[in-house]
């Protein structure tokens, strides 16, 4: 979020992938997803496409985006020669990894917590997540809560401070 200077909910991943110069290709363009995958990301020489299956809602289809930009910016191990997402996958660490990146990064903890967006129906709304993604970040956001812990790190402080002005006009 701080290298991309994100500011204001939901989060531009065209913005994003536009400045790391990741091309988004729907899959009834090349046709090359598998059964089951919701998105896959190849590298061809320095280019990175991320090929995302359209026909899914659009919520699922930005997580999928997200997912797949965790793989590419963390630079996970590609095990064969591209990143996939699909349904009920066994999830390794990476997934895993990836799946929680995307998370936070459509839908910031203390950015939520600044203005106060609390249910699965608000953090849906207002991060174009869906409804299955959005409780089980309010699930997160109500351990948040109860523990007190936003704005602990100093990463966390100046994402909030960038989403200052977004806070101050967008509290529920
Ligand atoms: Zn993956």
């Amino acid at each position: 979020m701080i290298d991309f200077k994100v500011s204001s909910l939901p989060v531009s991943l065209f913005s994003i992938c536009t400045e790391a110069g990741i091309s988004i290709i729907e899959n009834k363009d090349v046709n090359e997803l598998r059964q089951g995958e919701s998105g896959v990301s190849v590298k061809q020489g320095d280019n990175w496409y991320i090929i995302i299956e359209d026909t899914e809602i659009l919520q699922r289809q930005r997580f999928t985006i997200a997912h797949e930009l965790a793989h590419i910016l963390l630079g996970h191990e590609m095990r064969s020669g591209y990143y996939t997402r699909r349904e009920n996958m066994v999830k390794s660490d990476d997934e895993t990894e990836a799946d929680m990146f995307a998370a936070r990064l459509l839908a910031p903890a203390c950015v939520l917590w600044g203005i106060n967006a609390q249910t699965a129906e608000q953090i849906a709304s207002v991060c174009n997540i869906s409804r299955e993604a959005a409780k089980i970040r309010a699930e997160r956001m109500e351990t948040l809560r109860k523990r007190g812990k936003f704005l602990t790190s100093p990463l966390e402080r100046q994402v909030y401070q960038q989403f200052e002005s977004y806070i101050k006009n967008n509290r529920l």
